[in-house]
């Protein structure tokens, strides 16, 4: 996305106004607050003199000693009355991107707020920037203030408001269209009473908890939806809120748990209007149960017991497992990916549908690199309805399949995981899973042995180059002990930098983990390939004596891409001195086999 860098503008000047001593008054049920009228935030003018508006700066980051005072607020002549309102965000900025990761709050109660950005819709360049919203309030408004959401200042990414417009209103309906913020009591058998049925499309409830608990959603067509809310790792009391989509008009919401909440937040994200995509094909056939194939294995030894061989946790005699990815698929992939391999890695690209490394993947394929999806779009996965969230993991798949010429089987979630659920669960852990991917790597981190890998849907990794590179120094030391062991770098090559010294700098920090004698370091491919083997390849004793033991291996088809990059490594039992596999003799090393199904 182009983002607007005010800094960069020349027409611009900056002016730091003191607040204005009129406060704005609420006159004929409408109150207008300009910008002057604002605490904290900067005024912007052209130089011209004529006003662009306020906008954060920096004083509003989290960490800033006076950030409740800082940010830009509002204080009305007296409270806003606790009801409906609709808000204009008017903006003297002609059109175009730019980023609006703010929110609008109402402060009072739980202080209901709308993100800007979340509700974006695409303005042309030249018209005017406005946004649109609908609050409900449960208790008098003392002030209504602008929050930067997430990082706003390493990108310069913000917006100057030049006027906010507030009218009491009282709507008998909403559209899907509508970005709306609710804030409305609980009764004492948990119902809420909601006006009118709410629009369908993705919402967030939730409210301020010290306690885990369930909230449950209806439909107008009667299906329910169970949210579980829980507390944080630290079981902080603070709002939390449970992402969800509603296929039919949004009737009834219950809080199941006692006490849960006395008061609920409800927020509507309204439709972003999404691209066309146009992808051809068929996905590629990975797997196919109906058909079986058979590999026969025979052991030859002295005191043989009739045992069939077994599957280590990790193959080729390796004790642990080294995984990276690379997300996004920037134009600096190509020198991360000579980097890594160089020093033994075999790194996963995950690209988008408008990455420029859709332009190489020949190359990082040549250089032994594996190319996986990163999902059409960068949208997060949980703020599409569940059937773009499909559309989007589909495509993506398939465009790179049709280009690349073979399957694709690895994934890494935009902008990490965030499930969100509709009337069958995890809307988004299910796209994933029906687009045909075998893994897919979440934002979430942990220490972990193959055996924790249990939804390989859900890969954790331990740590992101840069911000991460502490935890993975920390890491290293315990995974090289760990049996079985699962040390995962994940990054974007866009991170390392522009200048030779910081290339320098990553090279010397990957190189730390390189080339350990005891360690395999695969794709996220071929490692979600092995986890497949180990749990589907059957072996079984066709017959024996104390020279011999005839093994059938049988698997499902696999597609031969597939095949040839899937492990297939054995431990032998006791007493093995030599191994034939369909018919030829293979190596026994360290009482092991590797096997290949192709060849
Ligand atoms: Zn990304």
């Amino acid at each position: 996305m182009r983002t607007l860098s005010l800094k960069l503008l020349p027409v611009l000047t900056c002016l730091l106004f003191p607040a204005k001593a009129e406060a704005p008054k609420l006159i004929d049920g409408q109150i207008v607050l300009e910008a002057e009228q604002s605490s904290g935030g900067k005024i912007l003018t052209y130089k011209s003199g004529s006003l662009l508006g306020v906008t954060l700066d920096r004083s509003c980051e989290v960490n800033f000693e006076k950030a409740r005072d800082a940010c830009i607020e509002w204080t009305p002549e007296t409270p806003l009355p606790a009801g409906w309102w609709h808000g204009v965000v008017e903006s003297n900025f002609k059109g175009g991107y730019v980023n609006r990761d703010i929110s609008i709050k109402m402060m009072g109660g739980l202080n209901p707020s709308v993100f800007v950005a979340s509700n974006y819709i695409y303005v042309e360049k030249g018209e005017d920037q406005r946004f649109e919203f609908w609050i409900h309030t449960t208790v008098p408004s003392e002030h209504i203030r602008i929050d930067p959401k997430g990082d706003l200042w390493r990108w310069n990414k913000t917006w100057p408001v030049s006027r906010i417009t507030l009218t009491q209103a009282s709507p008998t309906e909403l559209a899907a269209k509508d970005a709306i913020a609710m804030e409305l009591p609980v009764a004492d058998d948990g119902e809420v009473a909601l006006p009118f049925p709410l629009p369908i499309g993705n919402w967030f409830v939730g409210g301020y908890m010290r306690k885990p608990g369930e909230v449950e959603v209806e439909g107008s067509e009667g299906k329910v939806i169970l949210l579980s809310l829980r507390l944080d790792r630290w079981r902080k009391p603070r709002v939390y809120s449970a992402p969800f989509y509603i296929r039919t008009p949004l009737e009834r919401v219950t809080v199941k748990t006692q006490g849960l909440f006395s008061s609920v937040l409800l927020r509507h994200k309204a439709g972003r209007a999404l691209k066309d995509i146009n992808v051809e094909g068929e996905l590629a056939v990975t797997v196919d149960p109906e058909r079986s194939i058979i590999g026969t294995l025979e052991l030859h030894g002295e005191n043989l017991k009739g045992e069939a061989p077994s599957f280590p946790r990790v193959p080729f005699g390796k004790k642990n497992v080294v995984l990276t990815s690379w997300d996004d698929g920037k134009p600096s992939d190509l020198r991360c990916a000579q980097i890594l391999v160089k020093h033994g890695y075999r790194p996963t690209f995950l690209l988008n549908g408008n990455s420029p490394a859709l332009e190489f993947m020949d190359q990082l394929e040549a250089l032994g690199a594996e190319i996986g999806s990163h999902a059409y779009s960068h949208t997060a996965l949980g703020t599409l309805s569940p059937e773009q969230a499909l559309e989007y993991c589909t495509s993506m798949r398939l465009l790179l399949e049709n280009r690349l010429g073979h399957p694709v089987i690895s994934f890494a979630y935009p902008n990490g995981y965030s499930p969100s659920q509709d009337e069958e669960g995890d809307y988004v852990l299910r796209a994933v899973r029906d687009a045909g991917y075998w893994v897919a790597r979440t934002q979430l981190t942990r220490e972990q042995t193959i055996e924790d890998v249990d939804e390989p849907l859900l890969m954790r990794s331990i740590g992101l180059w840069g911000s991460g590179n502490k935890m993975l120094n920390a890491a290293w030391p315990r995974f090289v002990e760990t049996d079985a062991g699962v040390f995962y770098l994940k990054g974007h090559s866009w991170q390392i930098g522009k200048s030779d010294a910081q290339w320098e700098k990553f090279e010397k920090f990957v190189a730390q983990f390189a080339n350990n004698p005891a360690s395999w370091y695969p794709t996220n491919g071929e490692f979600a390939l092995w986890l497949w083997a180990r749990n589907t390849v059957a072996l079984k004793v066709e017959k024996g004596d104390a020279h011999a033991t005839t093994v059938k291996l049988e698997r499902p088809w696999l597609h031969p891409w597939l095949a040839e990059r899937c492990p297939l490594t054995l431990e032998l039992p006791d007493g093995v001195t030599s191994v034939t596999w369909k018919g030829r003799e293979i190596p026994v090393t360290d009482g092991r086999v590797d096997l290949s199904w192709v060849n």
